[in-house]
């Protein structure tokens, strides 16, 4: 952007601007509506309409490092590794982690969560709760994002079981299934919603 004192005369009367800012915009409508019609009759498809992203019916590859939903990781037992120590619920900044802890009969765990929950309403996705688990009990590495409308709004509440189902799930079919599936069902509600 151009300070004010460095604009020449043109520049700071505005119309000239004005007129070629409509110019630049008018011009990519047209570009992209034109391409967009050339794909409606199965022409020119290599080439892109417009910068954004048809979700759910295109995916954007996320880089590897991406902060995705969470998950609670598991023993080979199948048994959370959670110990409830509250670290991540006391590093979150949103504040939007609630644990409630209980004893274990196991003498090798002292605690494990009875409850477990997310508020992803709350979550700003920082991974700070990644960063302070001292026991690698809680991840970000799922490559999903959040569901921006699920069916029923309690939903956006990610309890311990869910947390939990989400890395069997990884385990069981991978990244790439799993984010699939996750298009698959935004796709249906998209169709669907409220169903
Ligand atoms: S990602 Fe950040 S905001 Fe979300 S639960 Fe973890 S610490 Fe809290
Ligand atoms: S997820 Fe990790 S940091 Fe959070 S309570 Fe469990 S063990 Fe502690």
């Amino acid at each position: 952007m151009k300070r004010r004192e460095e604009m020449t005369f043109l520049e700071r009367i505005y119309i000239l601007e004005v007129l070629r800012g409509i110019g630049i915009t008018g011009s990519r409508l047209l570009r992209n509506l034109f391409f967009h019609l050339l794909h409606l009759v199965g022409m020119a498809r290599g080439v892109r309409a417009a910068a954004s992203i048809q979700y759910p019916n295109e995916r954007r590859v996320y880089p590897s490092r991406f902060r995705g939903r969470h998950r609670l990781t598991l023993y080979a037992n199948g048994n959370v590794r959670c110990t409830s120590c509250f670290l991540c619920a006391t590093a979150c900044p949103a504040r939007c982690i609630y644990i409630e802890a209980v004893e274990a009969d196991d003498p090798h765990v002292e605690k494990f969560p009875h409850r477990y929950e997310i508020d992803t309403l709350l979550c700003i996705y920082c991974g700070y709760c990644v960063e302070a688990c001292p026991v690698d009990a809680i991840r970000m590495d799922t490559g999903l994002h959040p569901e921006v409308y699920p069916p029923d709004p309690r939903l956006f509440i990610e309890d311990k079981e869910t947390l939990m189902a989400r890395s069997r799930e990884l385990d069981d079919s991978g990244v790439d299934t799993l984010f699939e599936r996750h298009m698959k069902r935004m796709q249906d509600l998209e169709r669907r919603p409220g169903v």
